[in-house]
C-alpha cells in the first residue's frame, strides 16, 4: 500500500481528547447531537472516494451505480419521512441549502421577508454580513414585545406593504412552535413563495413533536445534524414544480461533487428517524426542555416567552444577576464542564458578542438517555456555577459533579 504505516499519533491524541470531552462534559448546545455509530461508520465509508457530479442516473463520471442506489435511497426515505414531492440531499450544509433555494427561486435584488437575527433568525436569512443579505433585499419581521412570540399580524402587514417574492419562516433561537398555516395564508394573500427553514426542528418534525411544514410550503430546508441526529449536512424538500430549478441551483449552481459518504449517512439517519423509537426520542427532547425550563425558572432565571414548546430555551440572565453577561456565563459554565452558547435575547441591550442571555438545548442529553430528573440536576448545576461564576475552585468542584453525572450516560463507550 502507498499509505503510511505508522498511525498519526499526534492526531489520535487530539481525537482522544475530543472524545473524552464529549463523554465527560454536558453538551447543551441546541444545534448539536450525538450521531449513531452507524451514521458515523457511513460518514467514514468508501463513498468518500467517489466523484459523482450530477444526480442519480445523470452523472458526469462513471462508476456511480452504487452511489446512485445510495442517493436514491436517501431521497426516497426522506420524501416518505416528511411527505415531500421532491428531495435534494446534496447540500453540504444548512447554509448551502438556503443559498441554493434563493438561487433557484429569486433574482438578485428580489425582496424577501425573514425573521430578524436579533429575534432568533439565522445569518442566512438576510444578515448584512452573509451573502443572502448582500444579494437579496431582506426585510425583517420580529416578535411581539408583550409575549415574545412571532408577531403574525405584523408579518401580514409587512408582507402587504413590501410584496416579497419569498417569505422565510423558521429560526435558530426561538423556543416556541412555529405554525406554518398562517405563513401560508399570508404568502397566498400577497402572492409570495414560502420557504420554511427547519434546520433546528427537523428531527422534532420527523418524530411528530412539531407540526410538519411540508404540506404548507413551496420549499423546506433543514440540516441533518441537529435534532435530526444524522451526519453534518443539509437537505432541501420541495414541491415537484421547483425540483428542476432547485437541483440545478445545488449542482452546478453552487456546489461541485456531492459528499456521497455524507449522503449515505443521511440515508441511515432517515431510516433511524422513521423508527418508532425516534418518536419517543423527539417527545422526550421536548419534555426534557420543559422540565429544564421549569427548574431554571425556579432558580430565578427568566425564560424568553415564558417557556418552551421545542428542544431549546432562551434564558434571560438579568433576573438572576443583573451584571452577569452571556459571555461571562458561557465561559464560567465551560469551566464547569457545561457547554452551551451565549445568545442575544429579544431587544438585548448588550452587543451580540456579549449578550444578556444563553441558549440551552436538550437534543444531546436526551440522546444520552437523560430524563426529567437529570434536567433538575442540570438546572441546579447551572445555577450554582453561575452564582460562583468567578470562583475557579467552586467551578472545578462543579465540573467533578458534572463528570460524575455524565459517567452514567456516556454516549460512546
Ligand atoms: C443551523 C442553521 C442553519 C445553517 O446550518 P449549517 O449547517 O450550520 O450551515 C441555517 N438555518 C438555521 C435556521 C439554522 O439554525
Amino acid at each position: 500500500m502507498a499509505w503510511l504505516d505508522e498511525p498519526d499519533d499526534e492526531m489520535l491524541a487530539i481525537l482522544q481528547r475530543e472524545y473524552d470531552r464529549q463523554n465527560t462534559t454536558l453538551q447543551l448546545i441546541a444545534s448539536e447531537n450525538f450521531a449513531s455509530p452507524a451514521v458515523m461508520a457511513f460518514t467514514g465509508s468508501v463513498f468518500t472516494n467517489k466523484y459523482s457530479e450530477g444526480y442519480p442516473g445523470k452523472r458526469y463520471y462513471g462508476g456511480n451505480r452504487f452511489v446512485d442506489e445510495s442517493e436514491d435511497l436517501a431521497r426516497d426515505r426522506v420524501k416518505v419521512l416528511f411527505g415531500a414531492e421532491h428531495a435534494n440531499v446534496q447540500p453540504h450544509s444548512g447554509a448551502n441549502a438556503n443559498m441554493s433555494v434563493y438561487q433557484a427561486l429569486l433574482d438578485v435584488g428580489d425582496t424577501v421577508l425573514g425573521l430578524s437575527l436579533d429575534h432568533g433568525g439565522h445569518l442566512t436569512h438576510g444578515s448584512p454580513v452573509n451573502a443572502s443579505g448582500k444579494l437579496y433585499e431582506f426585510v425583517a419581521y420580529g416578535l411581539t414585545a408583550s409575549d415574545e412570540r412571532l408577531d403574525m399580524d405584523a408579518v401580514a402587514e409587512q408582507a402587504r406593504a413590501i410584496s416579497p417574492k419569498l417569505i422565510v419562516a423558521g429560526a435558530t433561537a426561538y423556543p416556541r412552535r412555529i405554525d406554518p398555516a398562517p405563513f401560508r395564508e399570508i404568502a397566498d394573500e400577497v402572492g409570495a413563495l414560502l420557504m420554511f427553514d427547519a434546520a433546528h426542528i427537523a428531527g422534532l418534525i420527523a418524530g411528530g413533536a412539531h407540526p410538519n411544514p411540508v404540506p404548507f410550503c413551496d420549499v423546506v430546508t433543514f440540516t441533518t445534524h441537529k435534532t435530526m441526529r444524522g451526519p453534518r449536512g443539509g437537505c432541501i424538500l420541495s414541491r415537484a414544480e421547483y425540483a428542476a430549478a432547485i437541483d440545478k441551483a445545488v449542482f452546478p449552481g453552487s456546489q461541485g461533487g456531492p459528499l456521497e459518504h455524507a449522503i449515505a449517512a443521511k440515508a441511515v439517519a432517515f431510516r433511524e428517524a422513521a423508527d418508532p423509537s425516534f418518536r419517543e426520542y423527539a417527545s422526550q427532547v421536548v419534555a426534557n426542555a420543559a422540565a429544564l425550563g421549569d427548574a431554571l425558572a425556579g432558580h430565578g432565571f427568566r425564560l424568553v416567552s415564558g417557556g418552551t414548546d421545542n428542544h431549546l430555551l432562551l434564558v434571560d440572565l438579568r433576573t438572576f444577576d443583573a451584571d452577569l453577561t452571556g459571555k461571562q456565563a458561557q465561559e464560567s459554565l465551560d469551566r464547569a464542564g457545561i457547554t452551551l452558547n451565549r445568545n442575544s435575547i429579544p431587544d438585548d441591550p448588550r452587543s451580540p458578542f456579549v449578550t444578556s442571555g444563553i441558549r440551552i438545548g436538550t437534543p444531546s442529553v436526551t440522546t444520552q438517555g437523560m430524563k426529567e430528573a437529570q434536567m433538575v440536576t442540570i438546572a441546579d448545576l447551572v445555577a450554582r456555577a453561575l452564582r460562583a461564576f468567578d470562583d475557579d475552585t467552586a467551578l472545578d468542584a462543579i465540573r467533578a459533579e458534572v463528570n460524575s453525572l455524565c459517567s452514567g450516560f456516556t454516549p460512546y463507550s
